[in-house]
């Protein structure tokens, strides 16, 4: 049985100040057993996130972190600093990380690295801009980026990787990927892998879907047979769609 994960991805928002808000809602909630809950904030509010969810279910992962293990990096978070606040999850290769900050497959293969080499769990992130998907090179690229990030790695490591499958035209557009469009892309991750590895390899990896994730469509989407959960965005940032989202799994 592959792990159901609901992931939120805060992205540059919530001070300390609104993450602990957030925080004294989330533990009234119920979180349901079958279900792994993270969330994301900023690198600044780990540590307060972190002890205060230290006896919850919820676990508090990381948005980033550099590649390399120390240093004169200017502004960088390490995986050891991230370890020694309570982290052990990063994602690696969110899209606004590929196009703002020219994060490209042979950088984040390296943060892969350094995170497995750290104990750490890693949420690599694809995905196709719009532009590939209309010209029908959106399998060709999903598997470049699997291919190039990703497939370096032993078949133990990947116990450690979750994959997020995450179309860039739906990410905070309101725009979300059709069930069926979610499927066959995860479908095709997961074929990818068993080729380059084995089935067993593949079917015990968990890919979520991410963009634009809302309690109105997350039931539909979580139901496809490849699909095993979500990183969601906006609607992680309201404990109550977060939740409703979290409640979507059957
Ligand atoms: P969204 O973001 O749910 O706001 O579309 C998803 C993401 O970027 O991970």
């Amino acid at each position: 049985m592959r792990k159901k994960i609901a992931a939120g991805n805060w992205k540059m928002n919530y001070d300390l100040a609104e993450t602990e808000m957030f925080l004294v809602d989330l533990k009234k909630q119920v979180i349901p057993e079958n279900v792994e809950v993270m969330i994301a904030p900023a690198h600044t509010n780990l540590h307060h996130a972190f002890t205060s969810l230290r006896d919850h279910p919820v676990t508090v992962i990381a948005q980033n972190m550099n590649q390399n293990e120390s240093g004169a990096f200017t502004g960088e978070v390490s995986a050891k600093m991230l370890a020694s606040v309570g982290v052990n999850t990063v994602i690696i290769g969110h899209s606004e990380r590929r196009a703002y900050f020219n994060e490209d497959n042979a950088v984040l293969a390296e943060k892969v690295n350094t995170a497995l080499e750290n104990n750490m769990k890693v949420i690599f992130c694809i995905g196709e801009e719009l532009e590939d998907r209309k010209n029908e090179s959106h399998f060709e690229l999903i598997e470049t980026q699997i291919t190039e990030g990703l497939f370096h790695i032993s078949n133990e490591a990947w116990k450690q990787v979750v994959i997020a499958y995450e179309p860039v035209w739906a990410i905070g557009t309101g725009e979300t990927a059709s069930p069926q469009q979610a499927q066959e892309m995860h479908e095709f991750i997961r074929n990818t892998i068993a080729d380059a590895y084995t089935k067993e390899v593949a079917d015990g990896v968990s890919i979520l879907y991410g963009g634009s994730v809302k309690p109105e469509n997350a039931k539909e989407i979580f139901g496809q047979k490849d699909v095993d959960g979500g990183l969601v965005g906006g609607a992680s940032m309201k404990v109550d769609s977060f939740m409703k989202i979290i409640n979507s799994f059957s």
